[in-house]
């Protein structure tokens, strides 16, 4: 059977992406003590999701229950839920996380699993499933990092990174943020090409060697031809609204050099899976330096007006702090909402 399409994005206030995350509440009704679940797919701000906010939904997730109760009618409202538990599905398909909340107790629990994607029609679950690995009492940047090979959230990563340097800048400072990301810093450009020879990383040599890897400087990330934003300096999640002013200051005034290296083939994997699922042919155009869709079409024979360049992609992905698999799913879908009408 196809796999279905399931958009993970909606389009917020001011075109700014919201992502969807899945509520689950065991709900109690206070008069006949008849059980029932509730769900939502609700979304929230892309850009400014933390664990810090995730953690907020799980607390906050009780409040949205609201139903007549099938049994004998009466209104069921966030004081008779007893468990919930929330999913968010990583985009890039590093794993899902979810959050349990046992209401009368108030204990929580985490459960991390990687490589896994979120699954809308899944049946809930009100505690960690033993079957699919550890459960945690508590979720951290570290557990999430260990336990699925990324940052929760990769603007914090790019953060950690250049305070790293700032605060020690003899000999640079690198890190690998995800498979096929890593991000460099040093006091100039030159510094921080030379600084690539230390990475002893097999996957940053390979992909190196077979010129798999895109450089991105952050300062000059700006995704000039990116199909989907007609203002792209302006657009939502750009590194100027996030950065602390400390390191934006550093960059203006040229103190520091970051610059990150993507998988190129791991972008256009992601663009092509994404189209796939959707039922959108494309023709696909690959250079030394780039990989271009274009003719991008629906069954019903809409095109795309313009064709997508992976390099404005992963340039996406630098200016605006996402995994490069992020800016790949977000963008593709971008273009299939707009065909399939989706998104206006
Ligand atoms: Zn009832």
């Amino acid at each position: 059977m196809a796999e279905p399409f399931v958009f993970h994005f909606r389009r917020g206030e001011n075109s700014a992406p919201e992502v969807m995350y899945m509520v689950d509440l065991y709900c109690r009704c206070g008069l006949c003590r008849h059980d029932q679940y509730q769900r939502f797919y609700h979304a929230t701000a892309f850009h400014s999701f933390t664990l810090a906010v995730f953690n907020r939904l799980v607390d906050e997730a009780h409040q949205k229950a609201d139903y007549e109760c099938e049994n004998c009618g009466t209104m069921v409202g966030a004081d008779h839920v007893l468990k919930v538990a929330v999913t968010y599905g990583f985009v890039d398909d590093a794993g899902i996380v979810r959050g349990y909340l046992d209401r009368e107790s108030g204990k929580r629990r985490y459960q991390l699993v990687a490589r896994r994607r979120l699954d809308p029609q899944e049946m809930p679950h009100w505690e960690p499933d033993p079957e699919l690995g550890t459960s945690l009492d508590t979720i951290s940047e570290q557990s999430v990092d260990e336990l699925l090979d990324r940052p929760f959230n990769a603007k914090l990563a790019w953060i950690d990174v250049v305070d790293d340097w700032l605060e020690d800048p003899e000999g640079g400072a690198y890190a690998r943020i995800a498979p096929g990301f890593w991000i460099v810093v040093d006091a100039s450009e030159d510094a921080a090409n030379e600084l690539t020879a230390e990475i002893e990383d097999a996957q940053f040599a390979d992909g190196k060697e077979h010129g798999d890897l895109m450089i991105v400087a952050l300062s000059e990330s700006v995704p000039e031809d990116l199909a989907t934003h007609a203002q792209p300096q302006s657009m939502a999640g750009r590194w100027q609204t996030w950065l602390p002013q400390h390191i934006v200051e550093a960059l203006l005034e040229q103190r520091i050099w970051a610059d990150a290296y993507m998988s190129r083939s791991a972008a256009v994997e992601t663009i092509k899976r994404t189209f796939d699922t959707a039922n959108l042919s494309y023709s696909v155009d690959v250079t030394d330096a780039d990989v271009f869709f274009s003719q991008i079409t629906t069954p019903g024979e809409g095109v795309y007006g313009r064709g997508l360049s992976v390099s404005s992609v992963l340039r996406r992905a630098v200016f605006t702090g996402l995994t490069p698999g992020e800016a790949a799913r977000l963008t593709a879908e971008e273009i299939v909402g707009v065909l399939l009408r989706v998104w206006k």
